[in-house]
């Protein structure tokens, strides 16, 4: 059994995108609904999110952008950057509380308290680039995770898995270049969905060559292809950098009945895939492994995905 952190606050409920935006606040609270009725959230160790100071969010963002950021919310403007990325004055706010949700969840691993932990915060982050928000993401929540990991808590080597359906752009960009930070992705076919970054060929530049794994499912892809990719190529991967700490983008919008995509994965490969990293972490990283939210939009099927995931975390 392992002892698991949860990061949610009611706040995160407070980012409005827009009237009939996917990336709603009914997302988290389909969650913590399902959390309370199955009793598992009596079991997980709350931590309480922190506004996170500019000094980490500039580790990786261009001061200028997170400026924009905040005065285009201080102004009221509905979007930024992109028509996608709507904003309301609180998402500011919100979006630095959602970094911090990654922050706190990373003391309290390191500190002891927690052995893993998931955080269930929004807006989601693997899309946001240095200097601009897209793809509904604003800060890159587990990137500034795995830099405060390095820079605060004195770690080498982090790796970040990333099944989200969508390919994490922001992710793979922030860190291109450097062997520190090894990023795997599974997503749809990047010339069959957005964002259309995310080929095998992108394996990373410079320095960061072979830190950057990029595996494209075919549209259609299910659950034992998703496996046998975890099996012949991730794993393998994760093995040769051992890292001393796992992070999870987990998206729940490859499954089949997500509205997003067309991938095929059932509640079944998302828990065998979490139960392997778990695994890994567990043998590799002394089971230090952070699970962050990106996507999912089926509200049911996100919040199954989740509480299975949380459960795997427990070590059940
Ligand atoms: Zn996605």
């Amino acid at each position: 059994m392992a002892v698991t952190g949860y990061v949610y606050d009611d706040r995160y409920l407070w980012h409005d995108p827009g009237a009939f935006h996917v990336e709603r606040p009914e997302r988290l609270r389909a969650i913590h609904r399902r959390l309370v009725e199955t009793g598992l959230l009596d079991k997980l160790v709350p931590i309480k999110p922190f506004e996170a100071p500019l000094e980490w969010v500039t580790t990786l963002h261009d001061p200028g952008y997170v400026e924009r950021f905040r005065r285009a919310c201080e102004k009221g403007q509905p979007i930024l950057d992109t028509g996608d990325c709507g904003i309301c004055p609180k998402s500011y706010e919100i979006a630095l509380l959602a970094v911090g949700g990654v922050l706190a969840a990373a003391d309290a691993v390191m500190n002891g308290t927690v052995n893993n932990a998931f955080c269930a915060i929004r807006p989601p982050g693997h899309h946001a680039e240095r200097n601009r928000a897209m793809g509904f993401c604003f800060f890159n929540n587990i990137a500034l995770g795995a830099r405060y990991l390095q820079k605060h808590h004195g770690l080498q080597k982090v790796a970040i898995v990333d099944w989200d359906v969508h390919h994490g752009n922001g992710t793979q960009h922030l860190f291109e270049t450097d062997p520190t930070v090894l990023y795997i992705s599974l997503h749809q076919d990047p010339y069959t969905l957005y964002p259309g970054t995310g080929k095998s060929s992108e394996i990373g530049r410079g320095a960061g060559e072979g830190a950057t794994l990029n595996i494209p499912m075919p549209p259609l892809s299910t659950d034992q292809d998703y496996l046998k990719a975890m099996e012949r190529l991730v794993l393998p991967a994760l093995r040769a950098f051992a890292p001393e700490f796992l992070l999870i983008s987990a998206g729940f919008d490859a499954h089949a009945d997500d509205p997003l995509a067309n991938i095929q994965l059932t509640e079944k490969g998302y828990q065998e895939m979490g139960a392997r990293l778990a695994v890994f972490a567990k043998e590799a990283c002394q089971g230090r492994l952070i699970t962050v939210l990106e996507g999912g939009y089926n509200l049911s099927v996100l919040a199954a995905c989740v509480a299975d995931h949380i459960r795997i975390l427990q070590g059940n």
